[in-house]
């Protein structure tokens, strides 16, 4: 029987095995999707600068990720931003270019891809840890001896187990005997799932012709469907590219029809090059469902986030509600993540 089960090998999960390695417990991490890392997806290609799929930007408060990136010897860089910016307040008017005052909180972004981490996590992990992906969770049954977790393929036994996953999936694709009390069940039900309904988009060039003249990467615009893009070149400026977001509500469309939208978007801005473009990604988190199962009602952007019920645990101890969502400070994070990788393993340990 193993001793702990971490369920999802996300930042939290993952940061969760990382702080409990030396403790002599034999830990298991499931895992639904082929890869480790969640909502932190950054895609590797040669010639090509890394490009993040998820989780981009830190800043100087999340001191908690930074001290786990300090730890593991992991560099961040700023995100450039130029001094001026595309932006578009109304279709009717045509975009302007705006001076960007100086910035004193700057963004930052992980040296060759926020997946560093993840793997420097899965590096750091003890031999006494065994991450099982494509292995999808269905249900949890407790006992008053076991928990029994199960798969598609296989049940395992364990004396504690995390969920990791956003709240909202949790409540709606794994089932538990016996039934957690309402209140939880309902308070998961009505947690945003933070980037769920998102849609990234990166575009590689072989030339920055953003940055020439009076232009810079940074987009912002009110008209979409492209809200906001930024220059995503990587840190030695040889490999260029520019990332941003593409409104959600465009989740139905193909991925050449999205690309055509986000081409002409750029076009209004940048002129005919944008075409010449190397390569498109994209990656619609509404439509994986590993992150995202739509909510029985409305549910506004961060609500119930960090709620203080997500404090408590179940079935005498044995059973935690973790996952970026539930973090007491910056929930939905990364920082939120890790922040509640320390908090559980503290109740673990305590
Ligand atoms: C598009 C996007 C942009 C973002 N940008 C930023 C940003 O710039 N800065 C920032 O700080 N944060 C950002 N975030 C948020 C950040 O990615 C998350 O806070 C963090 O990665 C969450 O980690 P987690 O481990 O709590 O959850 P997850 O990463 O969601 O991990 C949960 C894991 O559980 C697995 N799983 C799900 N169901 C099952 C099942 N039934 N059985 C087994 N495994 C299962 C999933 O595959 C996943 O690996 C962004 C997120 C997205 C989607």
């Amino acid at each position: 029987m193993t001793d702990i089960i971490i369920i999802g090998a996300g930042l939290t999960g993952l940061t969760l095995a990382y702080l409990l390695r030396d403790k002599g417990l034999n830990i298991t991490i499931i895992e639904g999707r082929n890869r480790i890392g969640g909502r932190i997806h950054t895609i590797t290609k040669d010639d090509l600068t890394t490009m993040e799929m998820g989780a981009t930007w830190l800043g100087k408060k999340h001191n908690t990720l930074l001290q786990l990136l300090k730890e593991l010897n992991i560099d961040i860089m700023e995100q450039e931003m130029g001094t001026t910016a595309v932006y578009e307040a109304i279709s009717t008017s045509p975009p302007q270019i705006v001076q960007l005052p100086p910035n004193n909180d700057p963004s930052y972004r992980i040296k060759n891809g926020s997946s560093k981490l993840i793997t420097a996590l899965h590096d750091k992990l003890s031999t006494s840890t065994t991450i099982l992906t494509n292995e999808v969770v269905k249900s949890l049954r407790f006992t008053e001896n076991e928990i029994s977790v199960t798969t598609q393929n296989q049940v395992l036994n364990c004396s504690k187990v995390i969920s990791t996953l956003p709240p909202n999936l949790l409540a709606n694709t794994i089932d538990i005997t016996p039934n957690l009390p309402e209140d939880i069940s309902e308070l998961m039900k009505s947690t945003h799932t933070w980037m769920g309904e998102s849609i990234k988009i990166g575009i590689h060039y072989k030339a920055p012709f953003w940055q020439e003249g009076n232009l810079s990467g940074t987009i912002v615009s009110n008209v979409g469907p492209i809200p906001e893009m930024y220059d995503h070149s990587n840190k030695g400026k040889e490999r260029y590219a520019l990332k941003g977001f593409l409104n959600g509500n465009y989740f139905s469309l193909t991925k050449d029809q999205r690309l055509q939208k986000v081409l002409s978007q750029l076009k209004k801005y940048y002129g005919e090059q944008v075409d010449n473009y190397v390569h498109y990604e994209e990656k619609v988190w509404s439509q994986d469902s590993f992150t995202y199962v739509t909510y029985d009602h409305h549910v506004l952007p961060h609500q119930h986030n960090g709620h203080v019920n997500y404090r408590k645990s179940y079935f005498n101890n044995r059973f935690f509600i973790g996952g970026s969502e539930t973090a007491d400070q910056y929930p939905g994070y990364m920082d939120g993540a890790v922040r509640n990788a320390h908090f559980i393993a503290q109740q673990i340990l305590d």
